[in-house]
């Protein structure tokens, strides 16, 4: 289990509920350009490198699919190839065997499956081999159809510290945000918190004295 921030809030707020809104709007307002930092131009491309960022960066996956999105470009095309060519092209991501039999998999259910085309709900992406509820949850948020919120690590650092949940686990985690969290702003509250997490809200020091929910709309200021 990762390091838990839920003992750091001490400071007395208004009730969640009542902040929620605030919250939102002026991390929308801080973080204007708020969005998923993989590079993909279509729904296929989204898929996989959402799939291949588990357990690496963004800036490592955008590396490596720049040069694979050349070669592949259909769901075929994936099984077109041993799977260990597929696991060079991948090596830098990490985890390249099971990440490459997973894209097997996963493009062989697409398209005995699915026609394929990348479905759009949780139900059916969760069907692809090696796609879990978070890879699900942020595909189908990018293509529109956001049916959850993503639980990453920023996104469990800053709902314990706003006291936005009382939880440790993911998936109690999403399911406090869902109950708060007006719908409208599934899609994009998780990047909200992402890149407050990246610039402010940093896990070792946090840098409230710069932070627009410092005054008393976090119960963890330390300003
Ligand atoms: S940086 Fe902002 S969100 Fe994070 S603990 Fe400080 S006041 Fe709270």
């Amino acid at each position: 289990m990762p390091r838990s921030y839920l003992k750091e809030p001490h400071k007395r707020v208004a009730p969640k509920r009542e902040r929620i809104r605030p919250i939102i709007d002026l991390l929308a307002a801080e973080h204007q350009d708020a969005a998923i930092a993989l590079r993909f131009r279509t729904p296929l491309e989204l898929l996989v490198s959402v799939m291949l960022s588990a357990q690496t960066t963004d800036v490592n996956v955008n590396r490596v699919t720049s040069k694979l999105f050349e070669k592949y470009r259909r769901p075929e095309d994936y099984l077109a190839v041993p799977q260990e060519e597929l696991e060079r092209e991948i090596f830098a991501t990490g985890f390249y065997h099971q990440k490459a039999r997973a894209l097997q998999g996963t493009m062989r259910t697409l398209i005995e499956e699915f026609d394929g085309v990348v479905p759009r709900t949780l139900a059916e992406l969760t069907r692809l081999p090696g796609v879990g509820r978070k890879t699900a949850n942020v595909v189908a948020a990018e293509l529109g159809n956001p049916q959850g919120i993503v639980v990453d690590t920023h996104v469990r650092r800053l709902s314990q510290r706003l006291a936005l949940t009382r939880q440790d686990d993911p998936a109690k985690i999403e399911r406090d945000l869902t109950r708060l969290v007006p719908r409208p702003d599934w899609g994009r509250f998780p990047h909200l918190l992402i890149w407050q997490g990246r610039r402010v809200c940093l896990a070792r020091r946090p840098r409230c004295e710069d932070c627009v929910l410092a005054s008393d709309l976090c119960p963890s200021s330390r300003v």
